[in-house]
């Protein structure tokens, strides 16, 4: 037998390809019943069909139509005929030293994202992409270098889930003790530019007939779109993080050129009204740690003091950068970082140090896609 690379779980081709157009995951349930409609199924029987393929495919995670054992087989061929419940390609499947996942798949248009899974414990978090690529180049972000960039699909957002819960062997949805019990939309992207399909993909998984994901349960990153903070509070209601990454405009705009459109203080008052809207739910604020540009003592003092002056409900998450080839930034040192974390917490506000996890598979934040298409790139010579 073919001895494999260490970590690489081999990928087994599926029987069932998923086709964009074809494909009815991603849809609503009105969307369902109605291309159930367009193929002739009688108007009065469409809901419940659509009801029916629903659960299938969110409940039991079905991947081709002949295991929907309670419609018809007649019924089964003649959607089979005109639709897809099957998944994309997936190039590579990944499990690090420490357990964390990541699998690289390839939608139909040849353009692939990386979705990550972190486990702790008997539960776990994944991490979504909501783009490929990102228009954003912050610059410590390696996904901001990439060149091409599209939105994803409400289709290929809820594809994500459907692909890791195979790997995981977690179908049907188990209602507690699951392991995918958490979400982030924090992967390859910004979310908050893809409103829409972020937003549909979100309410698909939130859904209590199939996946029912509950909203405390799933985390938006953005690097601060405000007018679209607004609108994710209102229509969506997940939980909030911010990459803040810096507490003045000077800087924020040096490392994120989003901050020139908008500043700091726009991007908290935002915050502040989330956060009222949603109960006082904590925002959590994402600070990335550059040795040299962010990371003294002043910078930590000044993080409290604003996130005091505008009356957040927050959390931080202190981020140690990850460097990837061509970076010009450093991570601090180990005592740095901790002094920056013990002034935050010794003010009565919680600031975790993230853990990098999966640093062998190239899973870490801000180290997606384009890193493993290098790799790839090296295997084949
Ligand atoms: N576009 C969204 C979500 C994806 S990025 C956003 O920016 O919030 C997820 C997190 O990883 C963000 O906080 C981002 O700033 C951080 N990140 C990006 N590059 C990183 C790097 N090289 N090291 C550590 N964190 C990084
Ligand atoms: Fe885009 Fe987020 Fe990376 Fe910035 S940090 S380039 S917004 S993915």
């Amino acid at each position: 037998m073919k001895t494999l690379p260490l970590g690489v779980e081999p990928v087994v081709a599926p029987r069932h390809t998923f086709e964009e157009n074809r494909s009815l995951i991603g849809l609503s349930h009105a969307e369902v019943a109605e291309k159930l409609k367009e193929i002739g199924i009688p108007e009065k029987q469409c809901r419940m069909r659509a009801q029916q393929v629903w659960h299938w495919i969110y409940f039991r995670g079905a991947k081709n139509f002949d295991e929907m054992s309670n419609i018809s087989q007649d019924m089964r061929k003649k959607l089979a005929e005109h639709f897809d419940v099957g998944r994309p390609q997936i190039i590579e499947a990944l499990i690090s030293k420490d357990g964390t996942r990541k699998w690289l798949m390839k939608f139909p248009d040849g353009q692939e994202v990386e979705t990550v899974f972190i486990p702790e414990g008997d539960r776990g978090t994944l991490c979504v992409s909501s783009q490929v690529g990102c228009t954003l180049t912050c610059k410590f972000c390696h996904t901001g270098t990439q060149r091409l960039v599209r939105n994803l699909t409400p289709t290929e957002i809820v594809m994500q889930l459907l692909v890791a819960r195979d790997y995981l062997d977690e179908w049907p949805s188990p209602s507690e003790g699951r392991l995918v019990s958490t979400i982030v939309l924090m992967g390859m992207g910004e979310p908050l530019y893809n409103f829409d399909n972020v937003s549909k993909a979100m309410q698909i998984v939130m859904d209590d007939n199939g996946i029912n994901l509950s909203r405390r349960r799933i985390t938006l990153s953005t690097s601060g779109v405000v007018p679209e903070i607004y609108r994710c509070g209102e229509e969506i209601g997940v939980n909030l993080a911010i990459s803040l990454h810096a507490v003045n405009d000077k800087i924020r705009s040096e490392i994120m050129p989003i901050n020139n459109k908008y500043p700091i203080h726009e991007l908290l008052t935002a915050c502040k009204n989330y956060a009222g809207l949603k109960n006082s739910r904590k925002i959590t604020f994402e600070y990335i740690l550059l040795k040299g540009i962010n990371d003294s003592d002043e910078d930590a003092l000044e993080l409290v003091r604003l996130i005091k002056e505008y009356q957040i409900p927050a959390k931080v998450n202190l981020i140690p950068f990850n460097p990837w080839p061509g970076s010009s930034y450093e991570r601090p040192s180990k005592t740095r970082i901790e002094k920056f974390s013990d002034l935050i917490f010794s003010r009565g506000i919680s600031a975790p140090i993230r853990t990098t996890r999966g640093e062998d598979i190239l899973a870490a934040c801000g180290q997606l896609k384009s890193e493993s298409e290098k790799v790839r790139n090296i295997r084949k010579h």
